[in-house]
């Protein structure tokens, strides 16, 4: 399924991000392979070499940007890793009263060309909330990045591609189909990670 000589997918394992088992994932679904983010934010020396790779494909693909936008809490730290590396600005988007939106004091958005930082695309749907937010800042989308593509690079946000440092075409399964149900292996419930992306 994967290439082992990856340098992405060895940085992964290495440092604990990638398992692989049977996992109960928020969905209710059950999967072979988890991607624990947390194992990255704790260890900001892997973080920085896997930041290393994503600003660099970044460099080459998007020529003009002004800023890196991510979405809180969670790809905070990978967001602003990535514009210290490219020599732009940074800005955060967080949810206020459920509608995902950018505090006053980043008006320097507004009209601006961005680029979005993600750690993990699976439904889209909070990259779909970020680009919103964008939109009514009138902020134009340069660019959409996630560490992990989960959808395999299935899933385009507003209609562009996202670019990803792996994708993996991850089988989540009913538990009534599951194979590793029917195998009788232990399922794990990851406890970390509190909200879809
Ligand atoms: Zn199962």
């Amino acid at each position: 399924m994967f290439d082992p000589s990856d340098p992405v997918l060895k940085l992964f394992q290495d440092s604990d991000a990638l398992l692989r088992g049977h996992f109960k994932l928020t969905s209710g679904k059950h999967s072979e392979w988890y991607f624990e983010k947390i194992r990255l934010i704790e260890k900001p020396a892997v973080m920085d070499r896997i930041i290393d790779l994503l600003a660099a494909k970044i460099r080459r693909e998007v020529p003009d940007f002004e800023y890196i936008v991510s979405p809180a809490y969670g790809a905070i730290a990978l967001g602003f890793l990535a514009a210290l590396k490219l020599g732009k600005k940074f800005a955060f988007s967080q949810r206020v009263e459920e509608k995902m939106a950018f505090r006053a004091g980043f008006a320097g958005i507004e009209g601006s060309r961005a680029v979005i930082v993600e750690d993990i695309l699976t439904t889209g749907g909070s990259l779909n909330e970020v680009v919103a937010a964008l939109k009514e800042k009138s902020v134009d989308v340069a660019g959409i990045y996630v560490l992990v593509d989960r959808s395999g690079g299935a899933i385009p946000v507003e209609g562009k591609p996202v670019g990803s440092l792996l994708a993996l075409k991850v089988e989540a399964f009913e538990p009534d189909v599951c194979p590793f149900c029917q195998k009788g292996l232990p399922i794990t419930k990851p406890g970390a990670s509190d909200k879809k992306s």
